[in-house]
């Protein structure tokens, strides 16, 4: 996907230099709650309001969303207040209406972006389209997925595009209701620097306490707005309510953030960095020349256990190895999570290389 430059313009056009703030409810539930949530999120530091009128749940049983019965409250919500309207839509129908109700942004939920014949017919439904469409990722850690569903908006000529980071499933219960992954956004990002990323910490963290944190990482990695879940009773929500906040918490995040700067500017900085980056260079030069001495070790062993016809796995030794690492590494104030994944990784490429010794 060969992407225009102009493709992220929208977002400055609604916020000039500051990240764009989407927030409100997860549920519309009632009138006067999407009208009063968003009368009390009235701020120049928030400009659109998100409320979900179709809500594809896990299990059924729970509430499902009013559907078109709740698009003329968010009306209401825009002539009152001056926000801009969002609401995810997963199918053709809800495309359709969400265009005769002149929402002004349509995003696509984690569940829906997992399915390419749905992103394609809401895509067609809506070609051409000068809305914008914030696609989330889907729920399983797919780049390729992720880029595939933006890819058919781009080709069906919608070109307000943004994109949604809510985190990706996990089967073992974790801190977060969500595994952040922040490579998978970020190689999205290194890919289509012209397509704003926006993250949902929200949906990410589950619970309203990490709100701030996870928002403030995302500044920091140069992320562009944010689509906070804000309901003015929480712990009464009809969905979700364990991670939404109430307006004026909502506020109290924004004082909090901060927004850093682009890039160095001082001259007495850059010159710091410099002279740091200088040596970071040269330390993972020598951290492959080591990496590679290893592998020759490894390769050198690969080759007797051929001759003496010995499996190339040794858990004693492998979990002695890594036993060592993770001590080490606690010495020198490394995390155990960071030594598991790096020897992990060495472990694998030793096996690899021994492997296809064995395989000769
Ligand atoms: C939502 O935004 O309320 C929602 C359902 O999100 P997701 O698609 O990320 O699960
Ligand atoms: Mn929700």
């Amino acid at each position: 996907m060969n992407t225009q430059k102009d493709l992220g313009n929208w977002i400055k056009k609604i916020t000039g230099n500051y990240p764009l703030m989407i927030a409100g409810p997860c549920s519309a539930e009632t009138e006067e709650q999407v009208l009063e949530t968003a009368k009390q999120m009235i701020d120049k530091r928030i400009h659109v309001f998100r409320a979900g009128v179709w809500k594809p749940r896990t299990r059924p049983g729970n509430f499902e969303g009013h559907g078109e019965k709740a698009l003329p409250w968010l009306k209401k919500v825009k002539d009152e207040t001056g926000l801009k309207i969002a609401i995810e839509i997963a199918n053709a129908e809800h495309a359709k209406l969400a265009l005769d109700y002149d929402i002004d942004i349509l995003w696509i939920g984690a569940r829906t972006s997992v399915n390419p014949f749905a992103v394609q017919e809401i895509a067609n439904t809506i070609k051409d389209t000068k809305k914008i469409v914030l696609i989330k990722n889907p729920i399983n850690p797919d780049l390729s997925l992720w880029i595939g569903a933006v890819e058919r908006f781009y080709q069906a000529g919608v070109t307000n595009l943004g994109v949604i980071h809510r985190g990706f499933s996990n089967f073992r219960p974790g801190n977060y209701r969500n595994d952040p992954q922040w490579q998978i956004a970020l190689r999205f990002k290194k890919e289509y620097p012209n397509i704003p990323i926006i993250l949902d910490p929200s949906h990410i963290c589950g619970r309203r306490d990490c709100i701030y944190d996870m928002s403030q990482t995302a500044l920091d990695l140069k992320y562009q707005g944010f689509m906070i879940e804000t309901h003015i009773n929480p712990d009464e929500a009809w969905s979700d309510a364990k991670q939404q906040v109430t307006p004026t918490r909502l506020k109290e995040i924004i004082d909090k953030l901060c927004l850093r700067k682009q890039q160095f500017q001082d001259p007495d900085a850059i010159d710091k960095i410099n002279f740091y980056r200088e040596q970071i260079n040269q330390l993972d030069d020598e951290l492959i020349k080591l990496l590679s001495e290893r592998m020759d070790l490894a390769q050198n062993i690969g080759q007797l256990k051929k001759t003496k016809n010995v499996a190339v796995l040794q858990e004693n030794r492998w979990a002695e190895i890594m036993n060592k690492a993770i001590a080490k590494g606690n010495e020198f104030e490394l995390s155990k999570k960071f030594i598991e994944k790096i020897f992990s990784a060495i472990h694998q490429e030793s096996i690899d290389k021994q492997e296809k010794i064995l395989k000769k």
